[in-house]
């Protein structure tokens, strides 16, 4: 199926292709601080609706994910990272159409650790 998604304000829409039912949970200084609930898909099953031109990007440790935030509402809808060589997309469920969180899954991961 396609979910769409979006900053708050709508300046950032995107689509993607797949279903998931667990989103990662992270306690990292960076994660804990945005909120997220990330789902990772391959970056071709994601489809950016946005000039990139008008888009937030932040990196921070290795820089190797490119964080996307939106520089009017503020909202953090995804990033873009490689792993193990494939091209990636997390996305921020909490920035899908029609998700109802407390159906999701979640899967702590200890980042603050790593
Ligand atoms: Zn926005």
């Amino acid at each position: 199926m396609t979910h769409k998604g979006s900053c708050h304000c709508g300046q950032i829409k995107f689509e993607v292709e797949g279903t998931f039912d667990t989103a990662m949970e992270c306690n990292c200084s960076h994660c804990s601080r945005k909120g997220y609930l990330l789902w990772f898909v391959p970056r071709t099953q994601f489809t950016l609706q946005t000039p990139a031109a008008s888009i937030g990007v932040y990196t921070f440790n290795k820089h190797a994910i490119k964080h996307h935030f939106c520089p009017k509402c503020g909202c953090a809808p995804f990033g873009f990272g490689a792993s193990r060589g494939a091209e990636m997309a997390a996305v921020n469920v909490r920035c899908l159409e029609g998700v109802e969180l407390a159906d999701i899954k979640r899967q702590f991961v200890d980042g603050r650790s790593f």
